[in-house]
């Protein structure tokens, strides 16, 4: 026999009679069980509400006894109840009391009935809490069965998102919901975000369940879904453009299934029932995909999985259509942080504004593009944040930081608090960098000290103007690469770099030619696997063994920089020989452009970057060579320490703030002045003002960082006494003893001289 005689159409219209009247929310929640029990022809409807101590309440019944309401509960995990929540999946017993899973709970009455239909309610992976149908006979649940309380649970669900319930539970618990959670994930960006979660990947809210005006919700159903078709369309299109051979075909299979599913009809005309059943647009769809997991979860076919999971990210597609949550940076009124799971560069930009504070993310490792172009943004970035992305709602409030890797998802007062209270303090120093980004960076003294800037991509270039940098001393042009679907071809390039040049205007601009392998990596570029990539075909090695590329490159920064001067810096240099090799290449570009009577640069400089240290032995003659050297601290000391930047293990294991590579520092300075070559130095030190102290005492006078140090460093510089300062470094340098750290000389001379040192 089944249990169902009106089916999930009918009860659906009478829970959103239920839904809509005005009623305190037990007495809905009341409604709502017995309206689901008199729909399944049941004797009892239950619903649990899982707590944050991990326990499930009885919230609401029809059928078992009323005291047990708010009294019984079962732990996530015990009887049949606890089980559904800890699966995520449905369980049906035409004999429930012989189940496996069964716990007798005696204040409930329960022994009197037979059969249990249970749904696990969920919000995104989260569970929320368990809704139970039971019956005095013996029932076989049906699919139609699964599926109408299935329908339920969601209202349900919804209705626990909202915080309605909160404050129905027992006294002194709280809801999982609405309890604070912190979680240590990835420190990804640095930096504070405080802010409203805004998910990526928007679930349905209440409000949006159920919807009057029929006729509308058709029409939205039916213009989202023909741009939904239209962008599948589109993306095939693209894809298959670029296919050469059969090999690279097969994710065109999928995107094959993709058209077959959006232009399905059969869809289309369940989504249509749905909305005429009640539901808006969004809750029709939500409603169609919760049944095909249904289905997914019960199917073992492995091809048949893989369709659905298809199907579900066309769902996830059709419901981003229609809740445009596309360009939504300048739209936003507060402060938000952006919570996905996974995410373009491109996505993330969309959401660019002055209301982005940062981004909480479950799949995305520091060399992601994204992750790339947050930093640009000058946002913090937290990753494997798959709990908060789980637990998080559109709304909550939530504490991103950067500088330890925690995720505060609705924090305490107190810790939000002293959150506000340090982005406070941070407020008070950048108003002070504003108010002295007009004034040159020059010592005590009257040392002039060019404070620049290093940049990659466009939205680094207002940071020109805002940072007060006054140059760009490292063009990272990879950054373009990484981010782009395909090599950026010629004219791509060569309107980059001219933009860039137009950003800066008067001020120099050193471009770097690619730097990519390593931890930099093209995802359309084929490489052989490298055992060690960080010493591997990499930087220069790759630009001389392809020099199509390098000299495409060079093409369009001779052509980007016609009339005007033209800096170009060379990766990771291992033998002066390599400069040679790209001289030759650039000369005959240079002579091509004269040739084709193209304008040429006013200057062309060649720089190399040092970065190995093997060029600490061949100073002299690389001096020789180039028309100028930039340090490139990042690699030179991973190289020199034999300590992989990228491994979190040994990131606070040796410091570049010790006195072996400070006098490799000062060694390259020290033949840079005498042989009368320009130097500088870009890397992650340049950007720490105590760090950066270091270096004005060693000789160095261009230093070139990320924007938000401009400031700091700058207030630092106005305040030193060069002459000072360089004795103080030099005799701590020399020190054999050094029964002091590197840290600890700085900071107490920094201490007793009264100079500012705020790290960013
Ligand atoms: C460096 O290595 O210090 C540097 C500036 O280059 P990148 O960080 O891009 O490797
Ligand atoms: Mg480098």
């Amino acid at each position: 026999m089944h249990a169902h005689v009106t089916g999930p159409r009918v009860l659906l219209r009478s829970l959103r009679e239920a839904m809509a009247g005005p009623l305190e929310p037990q007495e809905r929640l009341n409604r709502i069980v017995q309206q689901v029990a008199a729909a399944m022809k049941a004797q009892v409807c239950s619903v649990y509400v899982l707590r944050a101590d991990n326990v499930l309440e009885l919230f609401a019944t029809q059928g078992l006894k009323a005291e047990a309401v708010h009294t019984s509960q079962l732990r996530v995990g015990e009887g049949l109840v606890g089980s559904i929540a800890a699966s995520g999946r449905p369980i049906s017993a035409a004999d429930a009391a012989n189940h496996p899973a069964f716990a007798y709970l005696p204040e409930t009455g329960e022994e009197r009935f037979k059969s249990f239909l249970g749904v696990p309610m969920k919000r995104g992976g989260q569970p929320l809490g368990v809704l139970t149908v039971q019956t005095t006979h013996s029932v076989q649940f049906d699919e139609e069965d699964v599926e109408a309380v299935e329908t339920a649970a969601m209202v349900l669900s919804d209705l626990v998102a909202s915080g309605e319930l909160t404050g129905l539970a027992r006294k002194g618990k709280e809801l999982d919901l609405s309890a604070p959670l912190t979680l240590r994930g990835d420190r990804l960006a640095s930096g504070i975000g405080m802010g409203h979660a805004l998910l990526h990947e928007p679930r349905v809210v209440v409000e949006r369940l159920f919807a009057t005006d029929e006729a509308a919700e058709l029409d939205r159903l039916r213009t989202a879904m023909e741009a939904l078709r239209h962008s599948v369309d589109v993306m095939i299109k693209s894809n298959f453009e670029g296919v050469q051979d059969a090999g690279e075909s097969e994710h065109l299979d999928v995107l094959e299934s993709y058209r077959m599913f959006a232009h399905d009809r059969g869809w289309l005309r369940r989504l249509e029932e749905a909305v005429s059943d009640g539901l808006s647009a969004e809750g029709a769809v939500e409603r169609i995909r919760q049944e095909n997991r249904t289905a997914l979860n019960r199917s073992s076919d492995p091809y048949l999985r893989e369709r659905m999971h298809d199907f579900d990210d066309l769902a996830r597609r059709l419901m981003k259509e229609l809740t445009g949550s596309s360009p939504l940076g300048d739209g936003l009124t507060r402060d938000f942080i952006v919570v996905a799971d996974t995410m373009g560069a491109a996505e993330l930009l969309d959401y660019n504004g002055p209301h982005l504070k940062g981004l909480a993310i479950s799949e995305a490792t520091a060399t992601s593009h994204v992750v790339i172009v947050a930093r640009a943004l000058g946002i913090a970035v937290v990753g494997r944040a798959q709990e908060v992305v789980a637990r998080a709602e559109t709304g909550d409030f939530l504490i991103v930081d950067g500088e330890t890797g925690d995720l505060h998802l609705r924090p305490a007062e107190d810790v939000r608090l002293s959150y506000a209270e340090r982005l406070e303090f941070r407020a008070r120093r950048a108003a002070h960098y504003d108010a002295i980004r007009e004034t040159p960076a020059v010592s005590q003294d009257g040392t002039h000290i060019n404070l620049y800037l290093n940049a990659g991509l466009s939205v680094d270039l207002p940071q020109l103007e805002t940072s007060g940098a006054s140059g760009v001393g490292l063009f990272r042009t990879e950054l373009q690469f990484m981010i782009a679907s395909s090599l950026p071809r010629l004219g791509e390039q060569e309107r980059f770099y001219r933009s860039v040049l137009d950003a800066a205007g008067d001020k120099p601009v050193t471009f770097r030619t690619l730097d990519i392998g390593g931890d930099k990596i093209l995802p359309y570029f084929r490489a052989d696997k490298e055992d060690n990539p960080a010493l591997g075909l990499r930087a220069i090695r790759l630009s001389i063994d392809r020099p199509g590329l390098l000299r495409m490159q060079l093409r369009a920064m001779l052509r980007a920089a016609e009339g005007r001067d033209l800096k170009i810096k060379l990766p990771m240099i291992t033998m002066v020989g390599e400069v040679d090799q790209v001289r030759v290449l650039l000369d005959r570009e240079i002579a091509m452009q004269e040739q084709f009577g193209n304008t040429l640069p006013n200057s062309i400089q060649l720089g190399a970057m040092i970065e190995v240290p093997s060029l600490l032995w061949q100073l002299d003659e690389l001096m020789g060579k180039v028309d100028f050297v930039s340090v490139g601290s990042n690699d030179l000391f991973q190289f020199v320490a034999a300590s992989d930047r990228t491994n979190a293990h040994l990131a606070n294991r040796f410091n570049p703030l010790s006195r072996p590579f400070l006098r490799a520092l000062r060694d390259i300075a020290r033949v840079a002045g005498r042989t009368g070559t320009p130097f500088q130095l870009c890397g992650e030190l340049a950007g720490d003002p105590l760090s950066a102290l270091a270096l004005l005492g060693l000789g160095y006078r261009t230093i070139s960082m990320p924007a938000a140090s401009i400031g700091p460093v700058k207030d630092m510089v106005l305040s030193i006494d060069l002459p000072s300062v360089t004795q103080m470094v030099n005799a701590m340098v020399d020190d054999r003893v050094g029964s002091q750290t590197v840290t600890e000389v700085l900071t107490d001379y920094a201490d007793h001289h009264g100079i500012p040192l705020f790290a960013v």
